[in-house]
């Protein structure tokens, strides 16, 4: 049995399942602060005897293995999380190997071993939800620098019409600042649910995502991508993001994905919201592989 977390900024889904990517039992725990909310978390695997844990989570985190902090939650504004040492936190309770990733990076291993992605060795996963946060496996890796790329704060242009100044805390107008949940309905007064029937929304939406998609696409080439988190259920936007991709790129990649097939190119999660919970699931298993 084989163990996972997907701990996102809200809640922690816990799961246990098997290497082939079948989930056999799931909670899901309330991100409170670490001292309410670990406790919990820590139990419910060591009921299920797991032999390895995956870990894909809210960030900034640490996850260079040779950093004294590797394993942290970083610089997070959630009370309590800032400089959490997650990663030895379940180590010590659980004494078992255990890796560890964002969530993001994780979702998009979900997607290429399980989901939209499956057959290929590359593929970015970006969620549109209360943030913008992006993942992506490059030829089979999970894409990693200097840090985790924080792709949800690249900048993009202003549309013309939109007076809005921006909400995140760093850059204002960053991607993020622009098009995440919270941008929608500040921006509008409403939430992005009850706007589903004004056009000039999504356009706007789609304008600001596919500029960054333009900057994915050029700098990464990844083989597929994959939009998922609560904005993106609003499916319209995915053709509005479409033909936007391809006008700005206007050619430059002349690839049939992107110029003839691109409905099969930017797609939305085949695994729906398990795509966090399934690669941390194979992350677990790397581990026995590696073994
Ligand atoms: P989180 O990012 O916290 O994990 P979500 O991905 O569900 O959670 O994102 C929440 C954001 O997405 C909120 O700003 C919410 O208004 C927006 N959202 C959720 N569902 C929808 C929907 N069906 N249509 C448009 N926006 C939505
Ligand atoms: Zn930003």
């Amino acid at each position: 049995m084989l163990g996972a977390i997907e701990a996102g900024g809200t809640k922690f889904v816990c799961a246990v399942g098997t290497e082939d990517g079948t989930i056999i039992e799931r909670v899901k725990i309330d991100t409170l602060t670490p001292e309410k909310t670990m406790p919990e978390v820590i139990s419910f695997f060591k009921k299920h005897h797991v032999k390895a844990l995956g870990i894909g989570s809210f960030g900034p985190v640490d996850i260079d293995k040779n950093s004294p902090t590797y394993g942290n939650i970083t610089s997070t504004p959630k009370p309590g999380w800032a400089n959490f040492p997650f990663l030895k936190t379940m180590e010590e309770a659980l004494h078992i190997p255990i890796e560890f990733n964002t969530d993001v990076n994780v979702a998009a291993l979900g997607e290429l071993t399980h989901g939209a992605a499956q057959g290929l060795d590359s593929c970015l996963y970006l969620t549109v939800g209360t943030g913008v946060g992006a993942g992506a496996v490059v030829q089979g890796n999970l894409l990693q620098g200097l840090s985790h790329p924080e792709m949800g704060h690249v900048l993009v242009k202003r549309h013309p019409e939109d007076t809005f100044e921006g909400f995140c805390p760093y850059h204002k107008d960053c991607l993020e600042g622009m098009a995440a949940g919270p941008a929608i309905e500040k921006r509008w007064g409403k939430k992005g649910h009850e706007l589903q029937h004004q056009q000039e929304v999504w356009e706007m939406e789609a304008f600001y995502l596919a500029q960054a998609l333009m900057q994915y696409i050029l700098t990464i080439s990844p083989k597929r991508i994959i939009m998922g988190g609560g904005v993106m259920k609003q499916a319209q936007i995915f053709p509005l993001v479409r033909k936007q991709v391809q006008e700005l790129l206007n050619g430059y990649v002349p690839l049939p994905q992107i110029t003839e097939q691109i409905d099969e190119y930017i797609v939305p999660p085949a695994l729906g919201d398990d795509a966090g919970i399934t690669g941390a699931l194979m992350l677990a298993k790397q581990i026995l592989e590696k073994e």
